[in-house]
């Protein structure tokens, strides 16, 4: 699917030429996963995978929309004047969403628009589809009315939209990265304070490999809540000794001499907080060195923790970092997004990856019964207006 199949589809369904391009990417997390509602760093990346959109303006305050992804659900049409969510208008809730927003915060939206939208993203992959979708529909409205939101804002906004109007109780990583996106660039972000900087990331001689479990994510919300709540109570316990408003301002020090007030499952939730946000820092070192050995093993140590301290990979997800860190070529591998299902990204020399592949996806099936999917992934720039 390119522009030229989308402007066709376009013509297909509104029966005139679209005026407006647009592309918003997916992200992948480097290191430094399930710490950003504990106030730590996630180190994340925009990559060229991402959501497509045409747009033709409107006189009227309709929009009309379709995605090439949806087709069985065909065009849904609301008006700019009645933003209520409805379970009906499917993935177009998001669209709702950001237009409620952008309203709640005194912008005009004139007029209304049709719209097509693909993406490349697998959905519920962990590589945040929604929040491209978010980002993407933020993009459009802000070029279309001109509106002066910055990146941080429509981070802001789609988070919102996210946890409030869509009802998923998620962190501002994904909103951020794909906002503040910039090619060959890692973020390191503090959710706590949204301080962030640039860290340069040219490879040359390695590549990303993204690893799909193609699992449904069924647990996935429900034990994210858990764990999010397994890390309120223990901060609670905490703090009865400790001057600490999040999990990260927790020393392991401070975590080993205190023991006694957790529970087993609760020390081992905060040990991964305090292990992970620590190897963000030194992963930033790693790369500002160039030193990817160092960096694979950090991602290596990172899927360890998530396995055993935090338990939120799963035999899928396991199969996939363990037959990888087998692999010829490979400097190391971990799940990145929420967990239970999924991806996972792999550091891996380009003249392995064809054979990293083939070897990790045979694996794969011999322990799991299905295929997983794999892709090179490029780090790609934010959201953009392409013509
Ligand atoms: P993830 O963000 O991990 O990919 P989510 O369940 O949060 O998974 O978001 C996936 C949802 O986002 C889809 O079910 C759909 O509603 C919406 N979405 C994402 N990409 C598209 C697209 N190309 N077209 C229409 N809706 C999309
Ligand atoms: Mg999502």
């Amino acid at each position: 699917m390119d522009f030229a199949e989308m402007s066709s589809k376009f013509q297909e369904e509104f029966g005139k030429a679209a005026d407006r391009k647009y592309f918003a990417p997916g992200r992948i997390n480097i290191i430094g996963e399930h710490i950003d509602y504990n106030g730590g760093l996630v180190f994340p990346s925009p990559i060229t995978l991402g959501t497509y959109a045409l747009v033709g303006k409107r006189e009227d305050k309709l929009v009309r929309a379709y995605s090439i992804n949806f087709e069985e659900i065909g065009i849904i049409e609301f008006s700019l004047d009645n933003l209520e969510y409805n379970k009906e208008h499917n993935w177009v809730n998001y669209l709702k969403g950001v237009a409620k927003a952008l309203i709640e915060e005194d912008y005009a939206l004139q007029h209304g628009f049709d719209i097509v939208v693909y993406g490349n993203i697998p959905n519920g992959s962990g590589l945040s589809s929604s929040a491209s979708l978010e980002m993407l529909s933020v993009t459009i409205f802000k070029d279309l009315f001109e509106l002066p939101i910055t990146p941080v804002e429509a981070a802001l906004l789609g988070k919102k939209v996210e946890n409030q109007y869509i009802g998923v109780n998620s962190g501002i990583m994904d909103q951020f990265a794909i906002a503040l996106g910039k090619k060959d660039h890692v973020i390191l972000l503090d959710c706590n304070t949204l301080e962030y900087s640039y860290h340069p990331l040219q490879l040359e001689k390695h590549s990303i490999v993204i690893m799909n479990t193609n699992k449904r994510r069924e647990l996935a919300d429900s034990k994210y809540n858990e764990r999010r709540s397994e890390c309120e109570s223990a901060l609670e316990k905490l703090q009865t000794v400790c001057t600490a408003n999040n999990l990260c301002e927790i020393t392991l020090e401070e975590l080993e001499a205190n023991k006694e007030l957790l529970t087993e499952v609760e020390y081992r939730r905060v040990h991964h907080v305090i292990t992970e946000n620590a190897r963000v820092k030194q992963a930033t070192t790693a790369l500002a060195e160039g030193d990817l050995v160092q960096l694979g093993q950090l991602l290596n140590g990172s899927h360890t923790s998530l396995c055993k301290d935090y338990e939120v990979t799963g035999i899928e997800l396991d199969t996939l970092a363990e037959a990888a860190w087998q692999a010829e070529g490979v400097l190391g591998a971990r799940m990145t997004g929420a967990g239970f299902g999924g991806c996972g990204i792999a550091l891996v020399e380009n003249e392995s990856v064809d054979n990293f592949i083939e070897q990790v996806g045979k694996k794969y099936k011999e322990v799991i019964g299905y295929e997983a999917s794999f892709f090179v992934a490029n780090i790609g720039d934010g959201p953009i207006r392409v013509d």
